[in-house]
């Protein structure tokens, strides 16, 4: 069915926010641009909150904890408790404590990607190594290549690798991420995005930091943020909604409205102040389309 536009309808938006309970918020893209707060983005979450609707911020930015974008949303001046954030580092974090629940000896996390990460595992009482180590900060050596080879390089409690998005990745931490996904370890990914979108242009995203291990390998990770239906059903653990009565509301097509629509939510709402354009579901036979559509997020306000 072709999506409905609702900014300027007041009656299309008093009827769409009806049929909702919950509301799940991509974050980058719709309620702002990296340090740019869109307008109406505060009085919008306000507006929700009023009517008694449960809001959970759902990000697959991984370089920050739950904790952090608590903080962030105070600083632009957004009502949100640490609570209502759910992160793909978090939603990473208890799907390892949780259900993976790795053994002793080998219950360690070997990280690529950022201090969110480690922060949420550290939360879940989950042991690592790597991350943002900074003796990892380096050209590989050839000494390297031979305590990889031996193994007095490696970790022996690793069983699991996670990666995101690393700023400082090098082939010195491809490497040992590779050496132990040859050894059988668990391969977790916090996300996949192809891109990561900034103020200045697209630069690659977490997908494309775990991209090489991928290929050597040649096996895929378990991806934790969205469109991962693993993170719905963490989500849905944590918060128990129901799902007919839920709406995604996303910037991204192939994440965010593809989370919604694969997890069979009651709709989504796509906002168009981020990566994805109006022209990609409005084509015809365009595969990802979302329920409805505003110009942006304080269009809600009516
Ligand atoms: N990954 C990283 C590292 C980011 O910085 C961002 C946006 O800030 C994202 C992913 C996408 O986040 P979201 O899911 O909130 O759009
Ligand atoms: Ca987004």
């Amino acid at each position: 069915m072709a999506p409905k536009y609702l900014t300027g309808d007041k009656a299309g938006i008093s009827e769409f926010l009806d049929r909702f309970d919950v509301f799940l918020f991509d974050c980058d893209g719709v309620l702002w641009s990296g340090d740019h707060l869109f307008p109406g983005t505060a009085e919008t979450i306000d507006m929700l909150r009023k009517k008694g609707k449960q809001l959970v911020f759902v990000t697959n930015n991984s370089t920050k904890s739950r904790a952090d974008y608590k903080k962030k949303f105070d600083s632009m001046g957004i009502e949100a408790k640490v609570e209502e954030v759910f992160g793909s580092s978090y939603s990473a974090s208890i799907y390892i404590s949780r259900i993976l629940k790795l053994q002793a000896p080998k219950n360690k996390v070997f990280v690529l990607g950022e201090s969110g990460i480690e922060q949420e595992l550290e939360s879940e009482n989950v042991p690592y190594c790597g991350g943002t180590d900074p003796s990892l900060r380096r050209d590989i050596e050839p000494e390297d290549y031979k305590k990889i080879a031996d193994g007095s390089m490696l970790d022996p409690e690793v069983g699991c690798v996670l990666t995101g998005l690393d700023f400082h990745v090098n082939y010195l931490k491809l490497s040992l991420a590779f050496a132990y996904l040859r050894q059988g370890a668990v391969f977790l990914a916090t996300n996949t995005d192809s891109t990561l979108p900034n103020s200045h242009t697209l630069f690659p995203g977490a997908g494309a930091v775990g991209a090489p291990l991928v290929k050597a390998i040649g096996r895929e990770p378990l991806a934790l943020g969205k469109p991962s239906q693993a993170m719905m059903d963490a989500i849905e653990g944590k918060f128990q909604f129901d799902r007919s009565r839920t709406c995604m509301i996303g910037d991204r097509l192939n994440t965010d409205i593809q989370f919604g629509i694969e997890g069979k939510l009651g709709g989504t709402l796509a906002v168009l102040t981020g990566v994805s354009k109006k022209e990609e579901f409005l084509a015809e036979g365009a595969e990802v389309v979302p329920t409805a559509y505003v110009d942006k997020l304080g269009d809600l306000l009516g």
